[in-house]
């Protein structure tokens, strides 16, 4: 059966964070030092963590689950929860295009130690890569990080191509006065190394509040940008899919934009997430959680749980609030919320 929120959206994408822990601390998420980890006991174990998922697959036909972090790459075994997503099957009177088969699973990730699990992690039914580049100056990288490991995320992307992950796609975060003099070199970039770069509008979800209105290089103007020096066209209709998509002109491939702030797309969102610690959330921006660990842990039926998923969606919002003066920023930063 479908799961239906209060506005008619129906739920088909589930966002898993399998930890808080990174291995950078990118200024725009992270505090340079002090990061409370949760104890390992509070973290869904790989077991509960396919449970949760066989009620959205099996149950609420949901057909595509992006597995996140904190840096999802740091959690051991990862390959070992993706053979366990791959066994879930997408019912077969499902209206989904995968009915009948496994959902669409999808990792993002920072790539710095990709190339080390590239192959196990196609192998157990890895379907889609996205990983996080920002800069492609090593001392910019340095400072947006806080780790100098540019070399490596840029080995990372070429492994997840070898490995046969595809689309690669490359997501990059634009901070007026920090990278957005990069956007048409990120736009080459992808051009020339046959990666969707996708520029993600600065969100108010750094962990030192850093944020303001100024900062967010808008989608307008990182089209233009580009548009400028690689004639672009719009890609009609994006969905459900949070980019808006544009090709160029020349044939040179796509780019993605997620405009969060500037032109938010909450009217077609059909994402939920489960943290870490295994607190439900219907928005990225949400303050309310809903505590499925406890739930599990208290040995709650597949029904209980089902019960509070519902009751959960049932309050999923119109809309974020970023834009309006009533916003109240997350408690919890992207890597603890799992971007
Ligand atoms: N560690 C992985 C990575 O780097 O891709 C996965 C988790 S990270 C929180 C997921 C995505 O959120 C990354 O693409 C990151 O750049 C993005 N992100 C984090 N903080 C953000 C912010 N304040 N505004 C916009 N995007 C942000």
């Amino acid at each position: 059966m479908d799961l239906v929120d209060p506005f008619g959206r129906t739920i088909r994408d589930l966002r898993i964070s399998v930890t808080d822990r990174c291995n950078f601390r990118c200024t725009y998420c992270m505090p340079a030092e002090g990061m409370q980890w949760l104890p390992r006991s509070e973290v869904l174990t790989f077991e509960e963590i396919e449970r949760l998922a066989r009620i959205f697959v099996e149950r609420y036909e949901v057909d595509g689950i992006r597995i996140t972090g904190g840096e999802p790459t740091v959690r051991a075994h990862l390959p070992v929860l993706i053979e366990k997503l791959s066994d879930l099957r997408v019912p077969a009177g499902s209206r989904s295009p995968l009915a009948g088969s496994k959902p669409d699973l999808a990792i993002t990730t920072n790539g710095a130690t990709f190339r080390l699990v590239a192959h196990d992690l196609r192998a157990a039914g890895l379907d889609r890569v996205n990983i996080s580049l920002d800069t492609l100056q090593r001392e910019r990288f340095l400072q947006m990080t806080r780790r100098d490991e540019l070399v490596r995320v840029l080995d990372g992307i070429e492994a997840a191509k070898e490995a046969g992950f595809a689309p690669v796609k490359v997501n990059a975060v634009i901070e007026r006065g920090t990278n957005d003099d990069e956007v048409v070199d990120l736009a080459r970039y992808g051009r020339e190394h046959g990666v969707e770069v996708r520029f993600i509008e600065f969100m108010p979800l750094d962990a030192e509040g850093g944020w303001d209105r100024s900062k967010v290089f808008s989608q307008a103007e990182i089209v233009s940008t580009i548009d400028a020096v690689f004639p672009l066209e719009q890609v009609p209709s994006r969905g459900a899919a949070p980019a808006d998509r544009w090709r160029y002109r020349d044939g040179g491939g796509l780019i993605g934009v997620i405009p969060t702030v500037t032109a938010p797309f909450c009217g077609d969102c059909d994402r939920v997430r489960l943290t870490a610690d295994g607190q439900f959330r219907t928005c990225l921006f949400e303050t309310r959680e809903f505590d499925l660990r406890a739930l599990l842990r208290n040995g709650a039926s597949d029904d209980e749980l089902a019960a509070e998923i519902e009751r959960a969606v049932g309050t999923k919002w119109a809309g974020h609030q970023i834009n309006q003066v009533n916003f109240i920023r997350p408690k919890r930063t992207m890597s603890q919320i799992g971007g």
